[in-house]
């Protein structure tokens, strides 16, 4: 009895020693694991164009609109994988408009869109013009520092889509676009390709090349990212 109750004792005094070092290593733990998360909460706001009534370019049964959500998805499923904060300004077939998605912010914006060329062009034309471009503008009307920011984010992207196979890089752009414009975030608007070419549309529609888009886009976005603190 008397060697249970010393055993009682001993333990007891044990675990009051040994406590405070289970609480500072808990803590440590915590404090590491809340640095973490705060240092990945980088935020991407991924916007596909068009939805709803507005159905934008097609090319037979194939709309600009649903083919951008669709890349934009697994855009936003390999992000979150990678740790970021991913928000999308629809995530469903449905009418937003631009300066409603303007007002969302982010650390980075990224508007997506498929190109096309006019109807009244012949296929012999159609079959030359294709490839992604990149979109910023000069007319960003909240902030100068976004501007500087989308142009590094723009050339994170160009070095990333132009590794892209199947499918070519023609450039980054300038062109005053409203999404742009108004936005409150570094911002550029990608067209992922020409759906009135052939080979742009067959490899914009085919899944297989989605994983591929979406690393493009976590690798660029990484890049951009890691330049900021520079
Ligand atoms: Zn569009």
């Amino acid at each position: 009895m008397m060697v249970k109750k010393t055993g009682f004792v001993v333990g007891c005094l044990l675990a009051f020693l040994i406590f405070p070092f289970f609480v500072s290593a808990r803590d440590e733990i915590l404090a590491d694991t809340l640095k973490r998360t705060t240092a990945m909460k980088f935020r991407v706001v991924l916007d596909p164009g068009h939805g709803g009534r507005d159905s934008a370019t097609r090319a037979g049964a194939i709309s600009e609109k649903h083919l951008v959500l669709s890349i934009a998805k697994a855009v936003k499923t390999r992000l979150e994988q990678e740790g970021f904060d991913v928000v999308m300004t629809r995530e469903r077939d449905e009418f937003v408009s631009l300066s409603q998605r303007a007002l969302v912010k982010g650390d980075v914006f990224i508007s997506l869109h498929a190109n096309t060329v006019a109807d009244t062009v012949g296929e012999g034309i159609r079959s030359m013009i294709k490839g992604i471009e990149i979109y910023t503008t000069n007319h960003m009307e909240r902030s100068e520092e976004y501007s500087g920011k989308s142009k590094r984010l723009a050339l994170a992207f160009q070095q990333q889509l132009s590794e892209l196979r199947g499918i070519n890089l023609r450039g980054i752009k300038e062109k005053s676009l409203a999404v742009l414009n108004q936005n409150q975030s570094p911002a550029i608007l990608i067209e992922l390709g020409f759906i009135s070419n052939k080979e742009d549309l067959a490899f914009l529609i085919n899944h297989l090349n989605y994983p591929n888009i979406a690393a493009a886009f976590v690798k660029a976005i990484k890049i951009y990212r890691s330049n900021l603190s520079r």
